[in-house]
């Protein structure tokens, strides 16, 4: 591991501390506000100021309010689509304009998540085509889902936030005026829907981040701004699809299975349902990983390496839909174990897709939900129907999280009910590198940070 864990990140890290101590000791006071303090500024209006300062180094912190016009940022370009590793650059790119109801985020530290994998890969979505067919010419892609930060600058609308808040951000992003959001219903069904720093531009792995105001969360001031920094997208993901798709919602005692329990999901996940008073069944494929899911709630863990009856459910009427047959049957035996009772998921928390749907939909209880948002291993779902309308279970996918599910799992954190599970840190120039591991599923147990405004480790805590 290339990280901070290490002894080539620890003198990583060390230079990024004097570099940045160097470029703190000379700081400069920098003439053109950006936004003074109280005042709002409407669109456009960033673009009128000769005076703001070309650019700052990272960690530089002027005044607050003051905007350079250019910053640093990691990069993803459509020539360069392939390995998370080269394809992810740092650049210099203009600081974007903010609209009304926008806000400019001074970034302390970023989270790395899987979606930024795929705008890497470019696959199975171009993002930055998808993003030019609306109308948006930029033809790079400044990404980065989850920060902490302080708020910098705000639009003319704002009323939620102020100037100098400590926040983190939630990556769901969409269009204030559309009809449906307008109408009070759930926003994440809403056709103008995105999600930030994917589907839109100038995300955390930016200097100076653009978000929506209603996107910020208070920052828990326990947290460190790495720690800050890490979790958001994942806890708020797992919480809609444990608490957002009721009646199917956890509740006590409740069995809930959770594939990639040491992943930045299911790190969540069972956290979430422990909190619940739930029963969190862990999948993992290294003993290694065990622990890690027993100190964040897990009754039981399964290593998925023991069975072998993954991928698409053969034909039903095959010989090898019996040997699949079997394999399920064990592993839903292995769920019994791992309970103390023969008592099946009422929910099973999925994501791998492909790989692990047929045996979510088999293991899971009558009446029970297998809910989903993502398909790692793939999107071609098999599933034996017969289980899944004779016992009336429920699929269920599921998409991100509204503000009321992002403040309801940002409570559980400041509450101390889930730990973010920071598991490696890394500097503003390895955000590539950790997309590769994560690409790679070489990367820690839980969710990582990487720098970018914060000049060293620890800092931010209260
Ligand atoms: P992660 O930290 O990499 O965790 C994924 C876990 O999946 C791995 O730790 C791995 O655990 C497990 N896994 C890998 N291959 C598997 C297989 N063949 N069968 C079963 N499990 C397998 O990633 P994450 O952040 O949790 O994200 C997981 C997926 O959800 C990604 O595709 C991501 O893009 C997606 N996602 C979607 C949303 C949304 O809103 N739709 C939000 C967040 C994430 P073991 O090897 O230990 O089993």
């Amino acid at each position: 591991m290339n990280g901070f864990g290490t002894q080539s990140g620890a003198r990583h890290l060390c230079n990024i501390v004097l570099i940045h101590s160097c470029r703190l000791a000379r700081r400069v006071a920098f003439g053109g506000l950006y936004e003074q303090r109280g005042q709002r500024l409407g669109r456009g209006m960033m673009q009128q100021s000769n005076d703001r300062p070309e650019i700052l180094d990272l960690g530089d912190m002027p005044e607050q309010g003051v905007v350079p016009k250019n910053m640093h940022a990691f990069v993803v370009r459509q020539d360069r689509f392939g390995e998370p590793e080269s394809a992810w650059q740092r650049e210099v790119i203009p600081v974007p304009e903010i609209g009304p109801l926008d806000v400019l985020v001074y970034v302390m530290a970023t989270g790395i998540n899987y979606n930024n994998v795929w705008a890497a890969l470019g696959t199975p979505v171009d993002v930055i085509a998808d993003r030019q067919k609306k109308g948006e010419p930029e033809d790079f892609h400044a990404g980065g889902s989850d920060c902490s930060g302080i708020v910098w600058a705000v639009g003319s609308d704002v009323t939620n936030v102020k100037i100098g808040d400590e926040v983190v951000i939630h990556s769901g992003w969409w269009e204030p005026e559309d009809p449906w959001v307008v109408s009070g219903r759930d926003p994440m069904l809403a056709p103008s829907v995105r999600i930030w720093g994917y589907q839109t531009n100038y995300g955390s792995y930016c200097q100076f981040a653009k978000a929506q105001s209603h996107q910020c969360q208070p920052k828990p001031k326990h947290l460190t701004w790495e720690q800050a920094g890490c979790y958001l997208l994942c806890a708020s993901t797992a919480y809609r699809m444990l608490m957002g798709w009721a009646p199917n919602v956890v509740e006590k005692d409740d069995v809930v299975l959770v594939w990639g329990a040491a992943g930045g999901l299911g790190s969540m996940a069972l956290q979430i349902v422990a909190a619940q008073g739930g029963k969190p069944v862990a999948v993992i494929s290294s003993d290694d990983k065990r622990q890690f899911c027993l100190d964040h709630g897990a009754v039981g863990v399964i290593n998925r390496k023991d069975f072998d009856h993954w991928g698409k459910m053969p034909d039903t009427n095959s010989q090898e839909w019996g040997t699949w047959m079997k394999g399920a049957r064990a592993f839903g035996k292995a769920i019994w174990e791992a309970v103390g009772e023969r008592k099946s998921p009422r929910l099973v928390f999925e994501h791998p897709g492909e790989a692990t749907l047929p045996t979510s939909g088999f293991v899971c209880d009558i009446g029970g939900m297998i809910v989903i948002c993502a398909g790692t291993t793939g999107y071609n779902v098999t599933m034996d129907l017969r289980y899944h309308w004779m016992m009336q279970k429920r699929f269920q996918g599921s998409h991100l999280a509204n503000d009321d599910q992002a403040k309801a799992v940002n409570e559980l954190v400041i509450a101390n009910k889930v730990d973010p599970c920071l598991s490696g840190l890394y500097a503003f120039d390895e955000i590539g590198h950790a997309h590769q591991l994560m690409h790679d599923n070489k990367h820690p147990s839980g969710n990582m940070a990487c720098l970018v405004n914060a000049t060293q480790k620890g800092q931010g805590a209260s």
